[in-house]
């Protein structure tokens, strides 16, 4: 590996708007944690989602001698760890599945995520709405049942045990038959995301050290590294950057992953006469399979939550004007499930990033000399990052494990073309599925 040298600004800085509902439905956190002066630690960990907490978690529970410190941008919960659907999964099919042992890879990691997401909420005790209700994959039109069909070949591929659903099941549990059927997996669990990135913030072990509401202005190499923020640095002699999407601003592991970003609802908590009409108002959570369709989940406190549409997302901003046509958007996907509820005010509508690549390949590990990459890609991230971060730390503490094995043998994600190649090829296919499964949004 060669050595980081010089000075890097990141181009941009997170601004994820003012708009996770999620966030804003939980009671005020305790005051932030501000980075106030020049700090030293054995490790400095760049991000606060799921990636850089995981990570700084099982680094802590391996050297408890060693101090860690965590930089955030914005509070913990706020980024788009905490403002995802709250599907940590444990299984997943996105179907056609074209090479088995990369999607028996790809599940293990989601396996060891998972069970480890697990753990840490039962220990701490983190109240998240932690709920193992599973998933049901559905599709509403014909080109969706073609999907739903790969998604259920893609699980009896893999050997995972899996139920269809008759529409007239799909509306004893929605109380719509907007879906014309549905597969079911159980396994995963639905969380409140932003009260469970908040949770995992909190209950850090001691040696870990979060700072909160401290953007990284400059990372300093020479000597270790220099976490540069406006009002104090942090310095250290090994740096992990778990930005997501943001470590391509900073010039790490550019073309590399494609930026796409979804929207995301959340509505006020439904009356006991409105839940009659979404199957009476036990929690469910229902997953697309068609790439146009609706990620929908009744939540535990009885809210709808609605995330569709994806955008090509190399701004990294979420203006007003477009974040009003993913409400309108979103607004009618819930007028034609639930008619009777199509003027239920929201609790507020926001956008997220995410990072998918061309290979289903992994953007992890060492990218100059004590100096490493930690972005979670493609389906079922967030129990993929906790996976990717936690296996990175017992990489760097010299404990073995299958799981590890298992990562280190998967291809890193394939180059992608600059824009505006890029974004002319994801745009236009974008496009294309909007306009051949419209029937599923
Ligand atoms: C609407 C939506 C729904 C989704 N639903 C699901 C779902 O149900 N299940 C699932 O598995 N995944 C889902 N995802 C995807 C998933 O949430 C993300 O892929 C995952 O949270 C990424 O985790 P991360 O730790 O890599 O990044 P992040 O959570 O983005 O964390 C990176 C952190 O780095 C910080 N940072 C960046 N630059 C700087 C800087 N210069 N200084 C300091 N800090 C910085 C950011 O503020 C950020 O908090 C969804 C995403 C969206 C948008």
């Amino acid at each position: 590996m060669a050595k980081l040298t010089g000075t890097r600004r990141p181009k941009k800085l997170p601004y994820d708007g003012v708009r996770n509902a999620w966030y804003s439905t939980l009671p005020d956190p305790k005051p932030a944690r501000i980075l106030q002066q020049d700090v030293t630690a054995d490790w400095a960990v760049l991000g606060g989602g799921t990636c850089g907490l995981t990570f700084a978690r099982r680094l802590a529970e391996l050297r408890p001698d060693d101090s860690i410190a965590v930089v955030e941008a914005m509070r913990v919960g706020y980024g788009t760890s905490g403002r995802n659907a709250g599907f940590m999964l444990k299984h997943h099919s996105h179907g056609g599945i074209k090479n088995l042992d990369a999607a028996k890879n790809s599940d293990r990691l989601f396996q060891t995520g998972q069970g480890y997401l697990r753990d840490i909420v039962e220990q701490h005790q983190i109240r998240c709405q932690w709920n193992d209700w599973g998933q049901i994959y559905v599709s509403a039109s014909r080109p969706g049942e073609a999907h739903l069909d790969d998604v259920a070949d893609g699980f009896q591929t893999l050997g995972i045990e899996h139920q269809r659903l008759t529409q007239d099941e799909m509306e004893g549990i929605t109380g719509t038959r907007f879906y014309q059927r549905g597969v079911r997996v159980d396994g995963s669990a639905l969380v409140q995301p932003a009260a469970m990135m908040r949770g995992l913030g909190e209950t850090l072990p001691p040696n870990v050290t979060l700072y909160e509401d401290t953007p990284v202005n400059e990372i300093r190499s020479g000597g270790g590294f220099t976490l540069v923020c406006p009002e104090g640095s942090v310095r250290a002699p090994k740096l992990i950057i778990a930005a997501n999407l943001f470590a391509e601003e900073m010039g790490f592991k550019k073309h590399r992953v494609v930026p796409i970003a979804s929207f995301g609802t959340l509505t006020r908590q439904l009356t006991d006469d409105e839940k009659k009409h979404v199957g009476g108002g036990g929690e469910f959570g229902l997953l697309p399979a068609s790439p146009n369709g609706s990620t929908v989940r009744l939540t535990a406190d009885g809210r709808i939550l609605m995330r569709n549409t994806l955008w090509y997302a190399r701004s990294k901003r979420f203006e007003d004007d477009l974040i009003a046509e993913m409400e309108r958007r979103h607004r009618q996907s819930i007028a034609e499930r639930w008619p009777a509820l199509g003027e239920v005010d929201f609790e507020g509508t926001w956008g997220g990033i995410m990072a998918f690549t061309r290979n289903e390949g992994t953007v992890w590990g060492a990218v100059a000399d004590d100096l490493y990459i930690l972005m979670t890609t493609d389906t079922a991230p967030m129990t993929r990052g906790t996976a990717l971060g936690k296996l990175l730390a017992e990489d760097l503490c010299g404990v073995d494990s299958e799981e590890l094995r298992t990562l280190k043998a998967m291809p890193q994600a394939a180059f992608v073309p600059p824009d505006p190649i890029l974004k002319f090829y994801t745009e236009r296919r974008i496009k294309g599925i909007e306009r051949d499964e419209a029937g599923e949004r």
